[in-house]
């Protein structure tokens, strides 16, 4: 069951892969397009490290209603 929703802005991700490195679940990718996907959506607990890890403010993690 998703329990978080994760959006990333596109626009704003460069493809550094900090969130990607710093999640403790391994819950996100960098896509073909070179930027960050929620791969594993399922897995994530909500800890906002990527949120606050990303220098780009490109990853908004938010409790499923
Ligand atoms: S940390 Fe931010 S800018 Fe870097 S890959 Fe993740 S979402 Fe994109
Ligand atoms: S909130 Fe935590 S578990 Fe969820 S994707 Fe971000 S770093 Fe990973």
């Amino acid at each position: 069951m998703k329990k978080y929703t994760i959006k990333i802005n596109k626009d704003w991700c460069k493809g550094c892969e900090l969130c990607v490195a710093f999640c403790p679940r391994n819950v996100l990718e960098i896509g073909k397009d070179r930027k960050a996907e929620p791969a594993r959506e399922e897995d994530c607990t909500g800890c906002l490290i990527c949120e606050l890890k990303c220098p780009d403010f490109a990853i908004t993690v938010s409790p499923k209603a």
